[in-house]
């Protein structure tokens, strides 16, 4: 066995690809937050942006803020490919969920993306978390079937417009609790949009398993 190098600061990393200072300096997600969108709110409650707005669906989990330095680690995992990093987020993920839930399903990739990147890193992510958690991954119940303009581009009032109609649900999910997993939720509009689809085809509960949140400024 060769020894590997954490990715942040060289040091030895005997098993995983961060070393446990690194590892455990990362932006955890540790403050109250809403339990509908994550959100940080000071006691815990339901935030008003979730109050004013009802999303479709109905808690998210998160493990990280999406923050330095996870966002670079994270854009390196979907532009380089890094697998290991991969089963790093999702047993940062698993270990914050509650998994009340049947079924896991991975946030579908816009076919144009998934050529260009050859993978998709919410389905590397969902894989490992449904192993560790032993609740069934259905990689195929949603797909989208839209190529529409990076969410990352678009300012966030315009996302939810931009993302309405990407997604098709078309597996049987009648009387299901599933579990959206993704790697970052900024706006949760497409969370949100993906939820509508789940809930058409059957699903009584929707929670969004995130490894990381995008925080106000
Ligand atoms: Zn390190
Ligand atoms: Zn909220």
């Amino acid at each position: 066995m060769l020894p590997q190098q954490c990715l942040l600061c060289a040091a030895p990393a005997v098993s995983q690809p961060l070393c446990a200072d690194c590892y455990a300096r990362l932006p955890w997600l540790t403050t109250a937050r809403c339990p509908q969108c994550a959100l940080p709110t000071h006691d815990g409650r339901v935030c008003g942006a979730c109050l004013a707005h009802q999303p479709r669906f109905d808690g998210v989990s998160a493990a990280f803020a999406y923050a330095w330095p996870l966002a670079p680690l994270i854009h390196h995992y979907k532009y380089a490919g890094n697998l290991a990093l991969a089963w790093l987020l999702a047993h940062a993920l698993a270990a914050q969920v509650n998994g009340a839930v049947d079924l896991i399903i991975p946030m579908p990739l816009a076919p144009q993306r998934l050529r260009s990147r050859g993978f998709n890193q919410a389905l590397e992510i969902a894989r490992v978390v449904s192993r560790l958690t032993a609740i069934p991954l259905a990689a195929t119940a949603c797909r989208r079937v839209r190529d529409s303009t990076p969410q990352a581009l678009l300012p966030w009032n315009e996302r939810a417009k931009n993302i309405r109609g990407a997604f098709v649900c078309d597996a049987d999910l009648r009387g299901m609790r599933v579990a959206v997993i993704d790697d970052v939720m900024t706006t949760g509009a497409t969370l949100n949009e993906i939820a509508r689809n789940l809930r058409k085809a059957g699903a009584v509960e929707i929670q969004g398993w995130m490894v990381a949140r995008t925080l106000p400024r």
